[in-house]
């Protein structure tokens, strides 16, 4: 049987779609029926937009008849609800952003608009994206398509199980703490987070400004370089986007791995570590290793510190990013007998518990007289944890390492326990607070059924070689080609 538009990745799409087998118009009409048909039961979606999505498509096809299109011209992707549209309903999965139409696009979306991407909607997230598990949404939880009783991982939840079932070719998610490889890794699709700086954020709604990254979810590892070639690059609208040029991510993927060496950090090996995972990620290692590559034991000897820094100074800058919610300018407002009350009324309404609990734990740690002992301390670590890294990439070209400690767990296990659920995140964090790029790829299933992923990291800028790494692998396994049913 020939294989299905819907579950095509988009290198496979987009020669179809450019020899005419198949239009824009009638990809992106199967692809909302399919939504409409089956998300009530994952419940990706936050916002589908159906018109704007079946404009882009006829866009897509004009341009494709005029000989003017691009790999993505009619591919149809679903955008994480963190990144703003322009004119279309922007909301965080917060109540306070709940009828928010930004009046811009994010660099990124204008990006691929150009390029002809169609956008199916907005996709589920944990509430400004603080979270593990997409259980913090205020508009309800996404399911695990492997297992519908379980999270889907977070906070970039929607985007890993819509590509993951099929209701759209890709997606974009943001990284702030893992929140791209995790849920790809729980979903079993790739994900990857780009260096600090590669990827303008313009337009990105920001949680941590020194940790945030936009990056691809796809179903395979070459979807993700062609995603990251049509986003990275520097921006003028972002500061903090790198003038560095952007090289051809594609071709990295021609290179084996013979001879390449692989640094295997022995601290994400330890206790604590599901037996499931180990299992799963030592066969990917030894799988590396028979395809050539050097394995090297490394050390990263301040992981155990990086769950607190992390906390530390995630809540400090969502803290300060957050004050821009206060019912003047975004959102909902909830009216009170002055300024001061009215403040009060829209921020404790609109904001979820988790957002709160981090708005104060940030405003805490940031207060006078706590500020040395806090915020500057953990920027201390954290400066001891890219040194890490620093030291690790003199013996090694790329790290292979588990994404989480466990495979996706059930909804509701943790949500009342938020050290438990801030713990889990130990293995993708330091990327973030190192500023370094990861991917996850999938390496196999727990005994429940569950994906399990394989994290490759790199130096800065080392997109290449973790692309690299991770299509040998993706092509010498068949992980990635198993479809969840639900
Ligand atoms: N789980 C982490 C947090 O809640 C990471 C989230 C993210 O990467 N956006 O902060």
């Amino acid at each position: 049987m020939a294989e299905p538009l819907y579950s095509m990745s988009i290198s496979r799409l987009a020669p179809i779609l450019g020899r005419g087998e198949v239009s824009p118009v009638e990809v992106t009409e199967q692809f909302l029926e399919r939504i409409g048909r089956l998300d009530e039961k994952i419940h990706a979606y936050l916002t589908v937009d159906a018109d704007g999505a079946l404009a882009q498509a006829r866009n897509a096809e004009a341009r494709r008849r005029e000989g003017e299109a691009t790999t993505l011209t009619g591919i149809p992707l679903a955008l994480k609800d963190v990144l703003a549209t322009q004119g279309l309903r922007t909301t965080c999965a917060s109540r306070i952003l709940e009828n928010f139409a930004p009046p811009f696009d994010a660099t990124v979306c204008a990006r691929l608009r150009q390029a002809g991407a169609v956008f199916l909607g907005k996709v589920n997230m944990d509430e400004f994206a603080m979270g593990s598990s997409t259980e913090n949404s205020a508009f309800g939880v996404t399911h695990n398509p492997w297992r519908r009783d379980h999270i889907p991982g977070g906070s970039s939840g929607g985007a890993a199980a819509a590509v993951a079932a099929d209701l759209c070719t890709a997606s974009l998610g943001s990284d702030t703490g893992g929140s791209i490889r995790q849920p790809a890794s729980h979903c079993g699709v790739v994900g990857l987070k780009p260096t600090y700086g590669r990827v303008s954020r313009y337009g990105l709604v920001a949680y941590a400004s020194s940790l945030d990254q936009i990056g691809p979810v796809t179903k395979e590892v070459r979807d993700a370089a062609i995603l990251l070639q049509a986003i990275a690059g520097q921006d003028r609208r972002d500061s903090t986007s790198v003038p560095a040029p952007v090289p051809d991510y594609q071709e990295a993927l021609g290179q084996d791995v013979r001879g390449l060496k692989i640094g295997v950090p022995k601290e994400y090996f330890g206790e604590g570590l599901d037996p499931d995972v180990r299992e799963a990620v030592e066969a990917a290692l030894k799988t590396l290793a028979s395809l050539g590559a050097d394995l090297v034991e490394v050390s990263l000897p301040h992981t155990e510190y990086a769950v607190a820094t992390y906390y530390v100074v995630a809540v400090a800058e969502a803290s300060s990013n957050l004050a821009r919610y206060d019912g003047v300018k975004y959102g909902v407002r909830r009216e009170g007998r002055n300024l001061m009350e009215m403040y009060y009324n829209t921020r404790a309404s609109g904001f979820g518990a988790e957002v709160r609990r981090r708005i104060m734990l940030g405003t805490y740690a940031l207060s006078a007289g706590y500020y040395e002992a806090y915020y500057k301390k953990a920027s201390q670590v954290r400066m001891l944890i890219r040194r890490d890294f620093d030291a690790a990439f003199n013996k090694c070209a790329a790290i292979a390492a588990p994404v989480a400690p466990t495979p996706a767990f059930r909804i509701g296990e943790k949500i009342d326990d938020p050290l438990t659920m801030y713990l889990s995140d130990i293995f993708t964090i330091s990327a973030n607070l190192a500023g370094i790029p990861g991917i996850s790829v999938p390496c196999g299933f727990s005994s429940l059924g569950l994906p399990i992923g394989l994290q490759i990291l790199g130096p800065p800028f080392g997109e290449p070689v973790v692309l690299q790494t991770a299509y040998a692998f993706e092509q010498a396994t068949d992980f990635h080609k198993r479809r969840p049913e639900f």
